[in-house]
């Protein structure tokens, strides 16, 4: 028994462990730096209808570093949770966001385009929040009927009253809600049907095998119908082929999002490629210039 504990209290001391630690000390302390020197820029993905036409783009968060070049959400977004970064950066993330949109507005070819940004359960249960989305709304004078906010199930199974007074008060505004990662949770059709959302976000780990694998098949198909029932909208994230958005489209999922219509991107680039778009939609329109 004396034995075993030693060897537990040895492990702490693992120079593996060790290098963990100050690995994720050093992290912090350059997130830190980052979001003193606003080193974060937002890339946009297109999300199109069944008919391709652009209609709204999810924005996605890349880390600037200045030695070690563009760092993906998923290598600090949980080190930004754990150390409360993740407020001052959802901030931005918002500000960025809606500045944007009122960009968009502007122009009659992106004026409907919608922007989806994604809030983590820190920044979305903080007393603040509400207060911080309107001041940026009306700081921006945007629709807000075009911010939508994605959000994960397990966000949404911590605390499900508040969640749900809280969405209720940002969907009076008009915000929409979309459930990300749609399945990988354990949402249940009973609580589901309580929450005040938009859109399921089908998750891409069931849309990359979709056409090989039978039960990717049933379980999207299942969550589209649970969708239809429910009255919500669904989306496909992770559609990398015709062949799975011919799929979903005959499954009756009528909006998707992945590397076949574009991947994230910066939003020059981003303009670029709604403006293609809609030149092939449009071919006739004589000028239908967005990057401005
Ligand atoms: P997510 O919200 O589920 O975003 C979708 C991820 O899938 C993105 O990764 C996107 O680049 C990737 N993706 C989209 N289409 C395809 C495809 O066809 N094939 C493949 N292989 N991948 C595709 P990304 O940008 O690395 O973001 C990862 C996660 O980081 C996001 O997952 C989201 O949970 C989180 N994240 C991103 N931006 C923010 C943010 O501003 N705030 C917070 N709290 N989290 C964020
Ligand atoms: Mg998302
Ligand atoms: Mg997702
Ligand atoms: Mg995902």
């Amino acid at each position: 028994q004396a034995k075993v504990a030693g060897r537990n209290t040895l492990r702490f001391f693992d120079p593996t462990m060790q290098e963990e630690i100050s690995k994720r000390a050093k992290l912090e302390s350059e997130l830190f730096d980052a979001v003193k020197h606003g080193h974060f820029k937002l890339f946009y993905q297109i999300q199109v209808n069944h008919q391709q036409q652009p209609v709204g783009a999810e924005a996605l968060i890349r880390w600037l570093h200045p030695q070690k070049g563009i760092i993906p959400p998923a290598e600090f977004i949980p080190y930004a949770e754990e150390s409360g970064l993740i407020l001052p950066i959802g901030q931005w993330v918002i500000e960025t966001a809606c500045q944007q949109l009122k960009q968009w507005q502007s122009h009659p070819a992106t004026k409907a385009l919608t922007i989806s940004i994604n809030v983590s359960a820190k920044q979305f249960r903080q007393p603040e929040f509400f207060d911080q989305v309107i001041d940026i709304i009306n700081q921006y004078d945007i629709d807000p009927t075009l911010l939508k906010m994605e959000l994960t199930e397990s966000l949404l199974l911590n605390d499900v009253s508040n969640t749900i007074v809280q969405m209720h008060a940002l969907g009076k505004l008009g915000i929409q809600f979309s459930l990300d990662d749609f399945g990988t949770g354990y949402s249940s059709l009973q609580y589901l049907k309580k929450l005040p959302l938009y859109q399921l976000k089908i998750d891409r780990s069931f849309i990359r095998d979709l056409i090989t694998d039978k039960s990717d098949q049933s379980i999207v198909k299942t969550i589209i119908s649970m969708a239809q029932s429910l009255s919500f909208s669904v989306i496909a994230e992770g559609v990398e082929t015709i062949e799975q958005r011919q799929f979903l489209k005959s499954e009756g999922c009528l909006h998707y999002q992945g590397y076949l219509f574009g991947k994230p991107l910066p939003i020059e680039e981003f303009a670029q490629l709604v403006d293609s778009m809609q030149a092939l939609d449009h071919p006739s329109h004589p000028d239908s210039a967005l990057s401005q």
